[in-house]
């Protein structure tokens, strides 16, 4: 019988680019039009990764601009990183590398588990942002990369199961049970 091991993953970026949305499609099988502006709120999913059920803890936050100050809420007993903008927003997109830098910092570590996540994937007209600059931009950050829509529930479940993987690669027998 599968030991249950705890995994609890941040979710950053910048406002509306579609955090709660993404976690509530994952978690609930549902699509939000609008939220009310999280200030921080967290999740529970039991997820199945290569033959373990993995408790999962997803933390929703408030959204992050150049001026917040990440704290040790953001760092402390979190497992792995999604980080999250819109493919509609240049401005969401150039938000990630700040905060992945701020992580990092805060950390005092040279690299963190990442998954960088291209939303809103389904507003094609509006896109300011090409995969190939969200590929580019995880490469330099040793990060993975995906594009979702939780509108049309595109790759939602893999963030997640990208996200894991992340955190086994890099310490497969470190992690706190
Ligand atoms: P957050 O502030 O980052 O948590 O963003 P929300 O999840 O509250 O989403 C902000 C707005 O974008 C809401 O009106 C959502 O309905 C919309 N939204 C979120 N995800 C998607 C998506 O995949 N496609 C589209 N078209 N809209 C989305």
């Amino acid at each position: 019988r599968d030991v249950l091991k705890k995994r609890k993953i941040a979710v950053l970026g910048s406002r509306s680019v579609g955090k709660s949305s993404l976690i509530v499609q994952f978690v609930e099988n549902h699509f939000i039009e609008s939220y009310y502006p999280t200030i921080e709120s967290t999740f529970t999913k039991s997820v199945p990764y290569k033959g373990t059920e993995y408790d999962c803890e997803i933390i929703d936050t408030a959204g992050q601009d150049e001026y917040s100050l990440l704290g040790p809420k953001h760092a402390i007993g979190i497992h792995g990183y999604v980080l999250v903008y819109s493919i509609t927003s240049r401005k969401s997109f150039n938000m990630v590398q700040i905060i992945y830098d701020k992580i990092i910092d805060f950390c005092g570590v040279m690299d963190i588990p990442c998954v960088i996540v291209g939303a809103k994937m389904d507003l094609k007209n509006s896109r300011q942002v090409t995969p190939a600059e969200g590929q580019q931009l995880a490469e330099a950050n040793k990060a993975a990369w995906i594009e979702t829509s939780a509108k049309t529930n595109v790759n939602v479940g893999n963030v997640f199961e990208m996200c894991l993987a992340e955190i086994e690669k890099r310490a497969p027998s470190k992690q706190p049970e």
